[in-house]
C-alpha cells in the first residue's frame, strides 16, 4: 500500500466531507457501532428524525457502501442495518471527533483561552502544582503505613499495564496482535468493533478475540509491577479489586478467590445470556480456534456455544455486553469485596490504589475512597500520574498521593530493601 502524503490531501478531505455531509449520516453510523439495528430502533434511538429523512439517509449510506442491510423473511418484514467493512473504518474518526470536542469545549468553557490553564492538554502541569511534600517524605509515610497495617486492600487499573509497556491505544500493538486491522485502529477501537456477536460476524468476532485474548492472557508475561504487588501481598491479609481483565494479579501469585475483576476476566468465557451463573476456561477454546484460523478451516459449527443452552459463548468481559457472574466457580465477587472491607472497619488498613483511571470508577476508585472515609484508621495510597481528583473529598485527608510514575513508586514502596 502506498503512503498517503498529508500535504496533498485537500481533495481527499473534500471528498470525505461530501461522503458524510448532512445532519444525520454520522449519527446513524454512530448508532450502528453498537451492532445491527432495525429501522424502528434506529429512529427511536436517534430521537428527532422523521421517517423520510432516515429512509433517505440510510439509502445514501447504502449507495456509498457505508451501510449494508439484511432482510429477514419473518412473518413481519424484518430489515436490519449494519456497518460495512468500509463503514467500520469511520469509527476511529468518530472517536477522535468526540475526544477533540470534549477538549475543545473544556478549553473554550474555561474562559481562559490565552493561558489555557484549564485545557486538558495541561492537566499534567496542573497536577504537578498540587501541593505535595517531597517524594521521599511521602514514600516514608506510605511505607510506615504499610508496615503498621493489619489489612491491605489493593486496587489496580489500566495504567499499571501502560507503565510496563501495554498501551491499548497503541496502533502498533493492535497491528501486532491482530494484523487484519485498519491502519488507524487501536485495540480499544477493535474491542468496540467486536463488542457484539451476531449472525454474520461470528468468524470476525472470534478471529479478533482469539488473537487478543491469547496475547493478553496467555502469551504475554506477567509484568514487574504485578510481581512486586503479589510478592508484597503474599505475607499480608489482602484483597484486591481491578478493572483489568488480563488476570495479571492472579498470574503473579494472588489467589483468585481474593481478586475481584470487576470488568471481567480473560481466563474465562461465559454464556452470552447468561443462562447459568458460571464461567468456562477459555484456554482449550482458544487453542482450538487459533488452530482453525491458522489453517483457514473455521466453519459455523466451530462457533463456541454454551453447553447448557446453545447460545453464544463470549469472553467474560463487560465490553461483550454481559458480565455479572458473581461468585461463579472460583471467581471473587462484589460481595467478597464488601465482606473484606467490612472486616477491616476500624482496624489499621492500607488501601493501595495503583493506576486506576476515572472511566469506570465504581470498581476501584469510589470503592476505596468511600471505604477510607468510613475508617479513621485507614490510609489511602494513590499512585496516578493523570488524575488525583477525589469523588469523596474527605478521603483526601487520609491519602498519600503520588503523581510520579508507577515504575518509580512501586519498587520504592514495596521492596523490602528500599532506600527509605
Ligand atoms: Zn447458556
Amino acid at each position: 500500500m502506498s503512503e498517503i502524503s498529508l500535504y496533498r490531501t485537500t481533495s481527499e478531505i473534500q471528498a470525505f466531507i461530501n461522503l458524510l455531509s448532512g445532519k444525520w449520516k454520522l449519527p446513524v453510523i454512530h448508532e450502528l457501532v453498537g451492532g445491527p439495528k432495525r429501522f424502528g430502533e434506529l429512529r427511536r434511538d436517534l430521537g428527532n428524525i422523521s421517517q423520510k429523512v432516515l429512509t433517505d439517509t440510510l439509502r445514501m449510506l447504502e449507495e456509498d457502501g457505508i451501510v449494508e442491510r439484511t432482510v429477514y423473511p419473518d412473518t413481519v418484514l424484518h430489515v436490519e442495518y449494519y456497518l460495512s467493512q468500509m463503514g467500520w473504518g469511520i469509527y476511529p474518526i468518530l472517536r477522535e471527533m468526540t475526544i477533540y470536542m470534549h477538549e475543545y469545549e473544556t478549553f473554550r468553557g474555561s474562559g481562559r483561552e490565552e493561558e489555557g490553564k484549564n485545557c486538558p492538554y495541561f492537566v499534567k502541569e496542573a497536577i504537578g502544582k498540587k501541593r505535595m511534600s517531597e517524594y521521599s517524605e511521602r514514600i516514608k509515610a506510605a511505607r510506615k503505613a504499610l508496615d503498621e497495617s493489619e489489612h491491605l486492600f489493593i486496587g489496580t487499573g489500566s495504567q499499571i499495564n501502560t507503565a510496563y509497556g501495554v498501551n491499548l491505544f497503541s496502533r502498533l500493538l493492535a497491528k501486532k496482535i491482530y494484523p487484519d486491522t485498519y491502519k488507524l485502529e487501536n485495540i480499544e477501537d477493535l474491542i468496540d468493533r467486536y463488542s457484539n456477536i451476531f449472525p454474520g460476524n461470528e468468524e470476525q468476532f472470534w478471529k479478533f478475540w482469539t488473537a487478543f485474548l491469547w496475547f493478553m492472557r496467555f502469551e504475554r508475561n506477567v509484568n514487574e509491577g504485578h510481581q512486586l504487588i503479589a510478592e508484597y501481598a503474599a505475607s499480608r491479609d489482602y484483597f484486591a479489586a481491578t478493572t483489568n481483565a488480563d488476570c495479571q494479579l492472579v498470574r503473579a501469585g494472588l489467589s483468585a478467590e481474593r481478586v475481584f475483576a470487576g470488568l471481567g476476566n480473560y481466563t474465562y468465557l461465559q454464556c452470552i445470556t447468561p443462562c447459568k451463573n458460571r464461567v468456562f476456561e477459555a484456554e482449550p477454546y482458544l487453542v482450538r480456534l487459533k488452530n482453525l484460523f491458522s489453517k483457514g478451516t473455521f466453519t459455523s459449527s466451530d462457533i463456541p456455544r454454551c453447553p447448557y443452552c446453545g447460545n453464544y459463548l463470549v469472553p467474560n468481559h463487560f465490553r461483550t455486553r454481559v458480565i455479572s457472574v458473581a461468585s461463579a466457580n472460583t471467581v471473587a465477587s462484589q460481595e467478597d469485596v464488601i465482606r473484606f472491607v467490612n472486616k477491616t472497619k476500624g482496624s489499621r488498613t492500607v488501601f493501595l490504589e495503583v493506576g486506576c483511571g476515572n472511566r469506570m470508577p465504581n470498581i476501584v476508585r469510589n470503592r476505596i475512597e468511600s471505604s477510607v472515609i468510613e475508617n479513621p484508621n485507614a490510609v489511602m495510597i494513590r499512585i496516578n500520574s493523570d488524575d488525583l481528583s477525589f469523588r469523596f473529598p474527605e478521603a483526601e485527608k487520609q491519602a498519600i498521593l503520588f503523581n510520579e510514575g508507577i515504575k518509580t513508586v512501586l519498587p520504592d514502596l514495596l521492596l523490602p530493601e528500599g532506600n527509605y
